[in-house]
């Protein structure tokens, strides 16, 4: 099954917090840079992140296959 990661780039992030108010599952916690960022074993790749940043920061870097026994490649 193929899955899409998403990551926030902290160079266009401006801490607003709002795609961590958006996770249902929270998966976003603050860095010590006030960056958050994405865990994602938590993560249920849903895109509400993507969509809820104005700012363009949420991306989706790369993508990958999930094997059926939890190993994954791309
Ligand atoms: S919504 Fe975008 S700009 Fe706001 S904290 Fe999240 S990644 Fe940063
Ligand atoms: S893709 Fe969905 S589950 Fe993953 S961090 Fe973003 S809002 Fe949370």
């Amino acid at each position: 099954m193929r899955q899409t990661y998403y990551a926030i780039d902290k160079r266009l992030c401006c801490r607003c917090g709002a795609c961590q108010r958006i996770c249902p599952h929270g998966a976003l916690a603050t860095a010590a840079n006030g960056v958050p960022s994405i865990d994602q074993e938590r993560c249920r790749h849903c895109g509400m992140c993507f969509r809820a940043c104005r700012f363009g920061a949420v991306g989706r870097p790369y993508e990958l296959y999930r094997l059926k026994d939890g190993r994954s490649h791309r």
